[in-house]
């Protein structure tokens, strides 16, 4: 049978009637993205060269799954040979419901981005924050643990692990905003024990959740050194910045979760204020490479994934 590689977008009703819906591609997907949207993804171009570099004879794909098909799309997937997949916005925290088995890095973010199949069962793994962990290092060439850090979305689920990840490395501050102040707090809350010990000199609080409102958070950027976007703006050309360029200074690092051919609106605006940018990229490398590690259990080939973004 010809060979036929995809960059289809499939579905749920793709899902359904699988094997019909892919008897003519080869190699098999066994691996994809559940998103939406999802169009944006590069995951595809780096795990289908990673796949390739190793040769492991399978594809991986992007699903368009939205809110309301995502319990019926993973369960589905436990019926057919599937090794596993990422979710990506807007899935990584409602998926946890429909898992099997959870890891601790999962359960600790309250959030999936990593879904093994395995005899059956859905086991949910997340490597958002330690890839988030290895951008910070390879971007800006400093560790998250001697920096004042600032995550804006995080009540989501991408925020929830990048503000575990710092809470795990012991950063030296951590400030938590959020459009739904609420998840915020309750962040912070949970978050509160590693913050116990004293350590930076001043009175900055080591760990605050701050409403979204100017004032407040021109105050904290002034106590800060790192600028997280967790939030998806930025993902559409039409989209403003998630920060107003007024409140971005020369002394920051900008880190925007958020990735495209082009700087993103946030990077473009910090870049202009005199401050270090980088969008998310390199996260999407390292999250991938971890999760590549955890289907198959063996290193994965880094430099191939980064030349193929
Ligand atoms: P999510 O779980 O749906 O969370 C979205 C977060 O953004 C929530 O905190 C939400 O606030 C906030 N938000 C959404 N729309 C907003 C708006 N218009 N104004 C202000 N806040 C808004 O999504 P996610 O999975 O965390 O993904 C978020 C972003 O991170 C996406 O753009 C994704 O591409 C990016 N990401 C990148 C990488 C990478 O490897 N580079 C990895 C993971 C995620 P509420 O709580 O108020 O709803």
């Amino acid at each position: 049978m010809k060979r036929k590689r995809t960059t289809e977008r499939y579905t749920l009703a793709d899902l359904d009637s699988w094997r019909e819906a892919t008897r003519e591609v080869k190699p098999p997907i066994r691996l994809g993205v559940f998103g939406d949207p999802v169009a944006h993804s590069l995951s595809p171009q780096m795990q289908n060269a990673a796949l390739r570099a190793c040769k492991i004879d399978m594809q991986y794909a992007r699903f368009h799954v939205r809110a309301n098909e995502l319990r019926s799309a993973l369960h589905v997937l436990t019926e057919l040979d599937f090794i596993g997949v990422n979710l990506t916005v807007p899935h990584k925290i409602t998926a946890l419901v429909s898992m099997d088995e959870v890891d601790e890095r999962a359960a600790r973010a309250g959030a999936v981005n990593t879904v093994r199949v395995r005899d059956k069962k859905l086991i949910a793994s997340n490597t958002d924050g330690e890839g988030f962990l290895r951008a910070i290092r390879s971007e800006f060439s400093v560790d998250l643990r001697d920096l004042r850090v600032v995550v804006i979305g995080a009540g989501g689920g991408s925020g929830r692990a990048i503000a575990m990840q710092c809470a795990l490395e012991n950063c030296e501050r951590l400030v938590l905003v959020n459009r739904t102040f609420e998840k915020a707090k309750a962040l912070a809350d949970q978050l509160r024990p590693f913050f116990a010990g004293p350590r930076v000199l001043g009175p900055a609080a080591r760990l605050e959740a701050v409403p979204w409102d100017e004032p407040l958070l021109r105050a904290q950027f002034a106590q800060v050194d790192l600028v997280v976007n967790a939030t998806p703006l930025g993902m559409n050309p039409s989209d403003s910045t998630p920060i107003p360029a007024r409140l971005l200074a020369p002394h920051l690092m900008v880190f925007d979760t958020v990735y495209g051919a082009q700087p993103t609106p946030l990077v473009r605006a910090a870049r202009e204020a005199g401050a270090r940018a980088a969008n998310g990229l390199s996260m999407l490398l390292h999250q991938g490479a971890l999760a590549f590690e955890t289907w198959f259990g063996r290193e994965a080939p880094l430099d191939v994934m980064r030349a193929a973004l």
